[in-house]
């Protein structure tokens, strides 16, 4: 059966969830509207929680020329908080009737299309809700953290209200990404709502600059150098 709800309903849903995450260690919650993408894209849902955590300055602002240990520790440990966050915000949706799903927050699966995807893109979840841009750089671009955040996401029926989508990119003339990548990845593209990933960055080869060049660091899977040298967030 439809549950009706009104909006003072709707705004103490956002209130709990907000609450909940931010309690449980998230640095903001967002709230988006899904419906404009197609159904295979969302599993069937119409809405999403993006759950985000800011990342530690004291240990971004230790990468120089290279990454190091230390973030792909701090990387591992926040996806971690971001999955354990995400599993109680999703039991206590289904506890007020609402089943949901959660995205992990690092996680790719098989598509014959992009070997490089996730289930639900986190970021798009985040620019729907009005948290930020994707930049030149393809990362999410938080409006007052910059890139220097991580996400995941709880797609659901539950009636909260949603954010207002970022429709523009926020990076200007900027290019510092650009010529910082060391794989020449980053195509220099401004962002426009619907871009395909590939024309903003080219994915394989970040990822074999990771393998090559940090393999020592932590088995190729961060380098980090457009996240930290973005001005937005520093
Ligand atoms: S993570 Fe490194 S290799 Fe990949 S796009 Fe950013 S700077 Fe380039
Ligand atoms: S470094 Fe500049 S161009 Fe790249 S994402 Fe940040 S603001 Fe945008």
């Amino acid at each position: 059966m439809k549950k009706e709800i009104c909006s003072h309903q709707s705004d103490a849903l956002n209130h709990t969830i907000n609450h909940l995450g931010q309690s449980l260690g998230a640095t903001a919650v967002g709230f988006s509207d899904l419906s404009i993408l197609p159904e295979q894209k969302r599993m069937g849902f119409n809405r999403a929680i993006t759950i985000l955590i800011k990342l530690s300055n004291g240990i971004l602002n230790q990468i120089g020329e290279e990454p190091t240990q230390t973030y792909f520790s701090h990387y591992r440990s926040v996806n971690r908080l971001l999955d354990d966050i995400s599993l109680r915000l999703l039991l206590s949706l289904e506890a007020l009737g609402y089943p949901s799903v959660a995205i992990p927050a690092s996680q790719s699966v098989a598509d014959p299309n992009d070997s490089f995807t996730g289930a639900f893109s986190h970021k798009t979840g985040a620019v729907l809700a009005g948290l930020g841009w994707i930049g030149r750089s393809a990362l999410f671009i938080h409006q007052r953290y910059g890139p220097r955040v991580r996400l995941s996401t709880i797609l659901t029926n539950a009636p909260f209200n949603v954010g207002d989508p970022v429709t523009e990119s926020g990076c200007g003339s900027c290019r510092v990404c650009v010529t910082a990548c060391p794989a020449q990845a980053i195509e220099g593209q401004l962002w426009t709502p619907g871009m395909a990933r590939n024309q903003l960055y080219d994915a394989f080869a970040c990822s074999q600059q990771m393998k090559e060049a940090y393999q020592h660091i932590g088995r190729g899977a961060v380098c980090g150098l457009c996240m930290v040298r973005c001005p937005i967030g520093q």
